[in-house]
């Protein structure tokens, strides 16, 4: 710490620095004054705020390591909160009055990025090394570069691996790999000292960090699954006025696990905010779109079924035909067609060797896609225009000043059993009328595809997202909004799990965790037992520590 720097400091900063973290080797990578402690004080939500005493720019994991033995040591334990990009929404990655790691400063200034792609040797098969603080978007360029690409993604590319991994990272392509947590081999994860952890080696600590809110450990590297990169991407719309026809052929969708669909989503259009303020992606053209509005302001509300199929351009021929299919205009059409398309494609059977566009020929209850006739809009964009497709949105807002305002966003997870129920209760009650604006979500998973995130008891669970910006000073009206939704679960018995959870009593977060919590509670007392990571989750109190023995805890013999 230069003397310059802490003159800027102002004396109360100082007193609640916890004594000695000067002298340590980091400090110089220690940074206290107000600009950066205000900086590191709130999140993308903007709805709670709390400055650090002092934020870490580490140059290297062992930076991270030394700060969090330092405060295990200490008399006077602080808390150290890794920090991605601070793309959480209630203070998940704050640490009040503790450290915040900035972790995208450990790849700053470095030629290799810590992006590696390797494998492939006949003894495994491909993947990429990334660094936790390493965007997404980053990671899929570098394995590009070498025709590769990670299988699981976010719907938005600019969040950090570490973050993802520490929630469970879901979008449309879950349904068939699972979530990115299920598309990991390998961690190095910082518990104040460094370990590496995988199926085979700490099995506990990795399927507890991955999906652990950051409680167990820093994640400072992720060996994560790649497969060959498609080129292209069919990316189709077909817009429902009925529920229950838009859900069963999601999980129609869904249900052809090896060939269908990419990827599948799903939204809520309501003619009002939600409809105009529909960042997530240009999609369809101004005609289009007028088209569609006027649908939704016939019918108050309708649903848009989000799907892509990726293909090579060796292949496109066929392809085209899934756009043929999609812009028919009556599916009754549609089964008049399916030989017609066949025989000039492919005059055998069905078989499982058929490209997968042809294959929507073949979802045979099929040929029966139930939505609105004359609604299906397609795509062609390439895989990058793809993945990266939210952030033309953000760009967007962010012109129009709409990015950097509260987000007062509730994801949940609601068992298929009880989704028409919500339906009822929820798109048609509660949101109706809907004066905000920001997407809705509604898409199937699938329970099998999870490890360690916390997730509904059914084999099929829709991901709900409400996720509105308040633009006119709102939040606390949809922030009400949302409790009321989540007290409709608990009225009706919708057995619902927050995703991206946000619980102040240890109560609610037993419930949350339910038959997992015993367990997650012993890696606590076993790698963090003095609670001093990730606070801003506000998962566990001081009395945990009273239970610990030393026997337990790895971690004290080793120093
Ligand atoms: P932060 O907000 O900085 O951190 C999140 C939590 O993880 C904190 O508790 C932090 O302490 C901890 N943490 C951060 N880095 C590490 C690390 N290296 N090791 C251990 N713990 C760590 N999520 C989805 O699943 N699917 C989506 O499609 C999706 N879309 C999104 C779109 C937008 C525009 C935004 C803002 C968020 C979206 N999210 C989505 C949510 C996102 O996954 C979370 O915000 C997540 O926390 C990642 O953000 P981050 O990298 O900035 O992490």
């Amino acid at each position: 710490m230069s003397p310059q720097r802490l003159s800027h400091v102002p004396p109360s900063f100082l007193r609640t620095l916890p004594q000695g973290l000067l002298e340590l080797d980091i400090a110089d990578r220690i940074y206290l004054d107000p600009d950066t402690t205000t900086r590191f004080s709130t999140d993308f939500g903007r709805l709670t705020r709390a400055p650090p005493s002092a934020v870490l720019y580490p140059s290297s994991p062992d930076d991270i390591a030394a700060l969090v033995r330092f405060s295990y040591f200490s008399p006077h334990p602080f808390p150290v909160a890794a920090r991605g990009c601070g793309h959480s929404i209630r203070g998940q990655a704050l640490a009040p009055g503790g450290v915040v790691v900035d972790m995208p400063s450990l790849g700053r200034g470095r030629d290799d990025r810590r992006i590696n792609v390797s494998g492939g040797d006949g003894s495994s098969s491909w993947y990429v090394d990334a660094g936790g603080e390493q965007l997404w978007i980053d990671v899929l360029h570098e394995t590009l570069k070498h025709g590769f690409a990670p299988r699981s993604w976010t719907d938005y590319l600019h969040l950090t691996v570490g973050g993802t991994l520490s929630n469970a990272g879901v979008s449309g392509q879950a349904f068939r790999h699972g979530p990115q947590i299920s598309n990991v081999y390998e961690l190095e994860v910082v518990t104040g000292e460094m370990m590496r952890c995988s199926h085979n080696e700490n099995p506990a600590l990795f399927y507890g960090v991955l999906g652990g809110l950051g409680q167990l450990g820093i994640i400072t590297r992720a060996r994560i699954a790649v497969e060959p990169a498609p080129e292209r991407v069919r990316w189709a719309r077909l817009i429902y006025t009925d529920f229950v026809s838009f859900t069963r052929d999601q999980e129609l969708l869904i249900s052809m696990s090896e060939e269908g669909f990419d990827y599948v989503e799903g939204s809520l259009l309501m003619m009002d905010h939600s409809l105009i303020g529909n960042w997530r992606s240009s999609f369809f053209s101004d005609r289009d779109w007028e088209k569609v509005k006027l649908l939704a302001s016939q019918f108050g509300a309708i649903y848009c079924l989000e799907g892509a199929v990726y293909y090579e351009m060796a292949t496109a021929s066929s392809v085209d035909q899934v756009k043929v299919l999609l812009l028919l205009s009556s599916p009754m059409q549609l089964v008049g067609l399916v030989p017609t398309i066949i025989s000039s494609q492919d005059p055998r059977p069905y078989s499982s060797s058929m490209p997968p566009s042809l294959l929507l020929v073949f979802i045979r209850d099929a040929s029966l896609l139930s939505f609105v006739p004359g609604f299906a809009f397609a795509n062609d964009v390439s895989y990058m225009g793809f993945l990266d497709r939210v952030h033309t949105g953000e760009l967007k807002l962010r012109s129009m000043g709409l990015w950097d305002v509260p987000h007062p966003w509730l994801n949940i997870f609601v068992p298929k059993s009880r989704i028409r129920d919500f339906e009822i209760g929820v798109f048609k009650g509660i949101l109706k009328p809907n004066n905000s604006m920001g997407p809705v979500l509604i898409y199937p998973l699938k329970k099998n595809k999870y490890m360690s995130a916390v997730i509904p008891d059914e084999e099929i669970f829709y991901s709900i997202g409400l996720l509105r910006s308040a633009i006119m000073g709102d939040w606390e009206h949809l922030d009400d909004q949302n409790d009321e939704i989540l007290r409709f679960c608990r009225r009706e018995g919708i057995e619902y799990k927050q995703y991206l959870p946000h619980y102040t009593a240890q109560t609610d977060w037993m419930k949350h965790f339910g038959l997992k919590w015993n367990a997650f509670v012993e890696l606590k007392r076993r790698y963090d037992p003095k609670l001093l990571l990730s606070p801003g989750q506000r998962i566990f109190t001081s009395s945990l520590i009273e239970h610990v023995s030393e026997q337990e805890i790895p971690f004290l013999k080793l120093y």
